[in-house]
């Protein structure tokens, strides 16, 4: 029996309600997925009662032989992965990543050129109301019009007028291959760093889906609980030279303790992402996604851009006459999880965007593949256009949670 459920059946009863909502429903959320029973052992491990400001080998606490191991052994790995000099396993999440690559080499006041959040950028590249955007002078670059996709002619012009002591590159809602050359012959030319915020894409680059930044970027930042598939937290690589920096600003420039129990989580994540299954797994991510993304499209949505390179898709409901706020709700009612998103352009507000974003990490985890995303797309499409049928909606989402059962969570 489970302890939990003995000395607080009020949190375990809401855990296991959470459980079932895991299982029951379609899980579309493109930042989101299942991690491993190992991940989750090592992270409700023992390490958590574990103090070991410092890093391996140099602690301020005794006892720490053993989480010394555990740390270096996801040192090990995280480089080993992307080929990287210099790894940083100890940032709580990806802002607190970003924020140690931002306070070790600028200054308040400095200029940074950065990736729009209204065309899928993140709020920690300078929006205003984080401290990116707060201290520092920020410029944003975007998508083309045109293609939606980013527009790196504009992005050279916009570097050479503000000279920015850094470029960030790298999106929350972007679903195109990023040139990571390109943004690195640009920053090069104006004498910018380069700083690559890889956080959605971070399994696919780990198995070559799509290239790395690694050669290109001076600092590059990750979360491990997206495509990656880890505890939720942050990762740090970068070239040997910024290495005492980074681990400087990390610890004590911004955090105090090291979650290890979170840690080992990271590091079992990152033998799990050196396995050849990992490669087949993101590879199945992709062909999901563009077999979801056809098939939403040959439903009358539009997806923006065309379609997508990557694990995910923004799609663009005006042509089906709601907006991405209302559409999250009626899709939640169908046992189906997504949000909405703004779209490059949008001509919605904010709170009711013209779009949702829709990924595929989670449900490929589940072990589904191009047959069920036509499934997928088709109650997404009957969901929206059986809008104001309650009983529809409860029919769906019965149907969801049947053809969920073959699915079965790690
Ligand atoms: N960077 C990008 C590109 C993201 O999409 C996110 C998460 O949404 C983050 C950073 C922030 O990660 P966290 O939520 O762990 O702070």
């Amino acid at each position: 029996g489970s302890v939990l459920a003995f000395q607080d059946p009020e949190l375990a009863s809401i855990i296991a309600d959470e459980e079932l909502r895991q299982t029951e429903n379609i899980e579309l959320i493109a930042s989101e997925n299942f991690t491993s029973l190992a991940v989750r052992e090592a992270q409700g491990s023992v390490l958590t009662n574990k103090y070991a400001e410092g890093y391996p080998g140099r602690r301020w606490y005794g006892g720490c032989e053993n989480v010394d191991k555990i740390e270096q052994i996801a040192i090990d790995r995280a480089k080993e992965i992307y080929g990287a000099d210099h790894a940083n396993v100890q940032p709580h999440s990806g802002s607190q990543a970003n924020t140690a690559v931002y306070f070790s080499v600028l200054k308040p006041g400095d200029r940074i050129l950065t990736m729009d959040l209204a065309h899928g950028g993140h709020l920690t590249h300078g929006h205003k109301a984080n401290f990116s955007g707060q201290l520092y002078d920020v410029t944003h670059y975007g998508v083309s019009e045109q293609d939606e996709c980013i527009d790196y002619d504009a992005l050279e012009e916009l570097a050479e007028e503000c000279q920015p002591q850094m470029i960030t590159a790298g999106a929350s809602a972007y679903p195109r291959v990023i040139d990571w050359e390109r943004m690195a012959a640009i920053a090069k030319k104006v004498g910018a760093y380069l700083f690559v915020d890889m956080a959605h894409i971070a399994g696919l680059v780990a198995a070559g889906q799509h290239p790395s930044p690694v050669p290109h970027a001076d600092f590059v930042t990750t979360t491990t609980h997206k495509s990656l598939r880890g505890p939720r937290g942050g990762l740090i690589l970068c070239k040997e030279e910024y290495a005492k920096k980074i681990d400087g600003k990390v610890f004590p420039g911004i955090q105090g303790g090291p979650l290890m129990h979170v840690i080992a989580a990271k590091a079992v994540c990152f033998g799990e992402a050196l396995k050849p299954e990992f490669k087949d797994y993101q590879a199945q991510i992709v062909a999901n996604a563009k077999a979801l993304a056809a098939a939403l499209e040959a439903k009358g949505f539009r997806i923006v851009s065309g379609g997508t390179d990557n694990h995910l898709m923004m799609v663009d409901l005006r042509p089906k006459g709601i907006n991405g706020s209302d559409a999250q709700i009626l899709l939640d009612e169908a046992g189906i999880t997504v949000n909405k998103n703004a779209i490059p352009f949008d001509t919605g507000s904010p709170m009711k965007p013209s779009g949702i974003r829709i990924g595929t990490p989670a449900v490929t985890t589940r072990g589904m593949k191009e047959a069920e995303m036509e499934q997928i797309a088709t109650w997404i499409a009957d969901a929206i256009e059986k809008r104001d049928d309650e009983a529809a909606l409860k029919a769906i989402k019965a149907e969801v949670a049947a053809f969920n059962q073959r699915f079965p969570l790690p």
